[in-house]
């Protein structure tokens, strides 16, 4: 990679007061428009800081709803209660990601304007999880954990994960990771993109690991994150931790011999 790209990365990674998960960030995207309500089936509702075409936000409700249906059959449980979609078109200066969420509302970076596309739909899903997570699940979920499901929900759509194509395979900034200092807990001051993968491979080693029904069955559990991990799995996210490291550094050394 060229020595400038690296720099940007790097940049990017630090500047941003915001991720996906702080807080005061949905009241502060919320004041920054005046939202109009451009379509509302009861359950899903679209807002937009301006009106747009009927059948624009018409297509927004439909991606949205259709949306709903993957994410509650991945999990096997529907998502109940009233969703608000908000098409943003610039969220507060910092904020790096594409979109981010809570437990009725979920915000995608696109143009309101414009019927949406193929990477809106991916967002949407991505987005729908962190929804379905904030409603069902009682334990605080960590970063890693968080935009890895996410991610990973979004990427299995798309033919990566477990039986498909490796979601570090076409990954800008990887050969840059220094695996030693790669950890759970320092993932979120990475550039987005890729420390989104990043995470989702944990997530994906879990998987292979455990399988679908113990992963979801973290969501009863409540407590701390880890004993619940603990009590679910019979070990502490750290031995995760270092089979993922594994995991990207194998990842690594296939590149480097492409
Ligand atoms: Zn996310």
């Amino acid at each position: 990679m060229r020595p400038a790209l690296v720099a940007l990365l790097v940049l990017v990674g630090c500047a941003g007061p915001w991720n996906p998960l702080d807080d005061g960030l949905e009241a502060k995207t919320l004041r920054m428009e005046r939202w109009v309500r451009v379509d509302d089936d009861g359950t899903t509702a679209v807002f937009a800081p301006r009106a747009v075409r009927a059948e624009v936000a018409g297509s927004w409700l439909a991606l949205a709803r259709s949306a709903r249906r993957e994410v509650a059959s991945w999990f096997g449980e529907p998502l109940s209660g009233r969703l608000e979609v908000h098409l943003v078109d610039r969220f507060p200066d910092g904020f790096e990601a594409d979109g981010f969420s809570n437990a009725a509302r979920l915000f995608v970076r696109c143009n309101p304007d414009a019927a949406p596309k193929s990477a809106d739909r991916d967002l949407v899903a991505h987005e729908i999880v962190h929804v379905f997570l904030a409603q069902g699940w009682k334990i605080k979920r960590p970063y890693w954990f968080e935009e890895g499901l996410a991610t990973y929900i979004e990427g299995e759509r798309l033919g990566y994960g477990v039986a498909g194509k490796s979601l570090l395979g076409d990954v800008v900034g990887l050969d840059m990771v220094d695996t030693a200092q790669l950890r759970f807990e320092n993932l979120h001051t990475w550039p987005p993109r890729l420390s989104y993968r990043l995470a989702a491979v944990a997530v994906e080693t879990a998987l292979t690991r455990w399988g679908k029904a113990r992963l979801v069955s973290l969501g009863g559990q409540t407590g701390s994150f880890e004993d619940a991990w603990a009590l679910t799995f019979g070990e502490t996210p750290t031995l995760l931790e270092e089979r993922w490291r594994d995991a990207v550094r194998i990842e690594q050394r296939r590149r480097t011999r492409r």
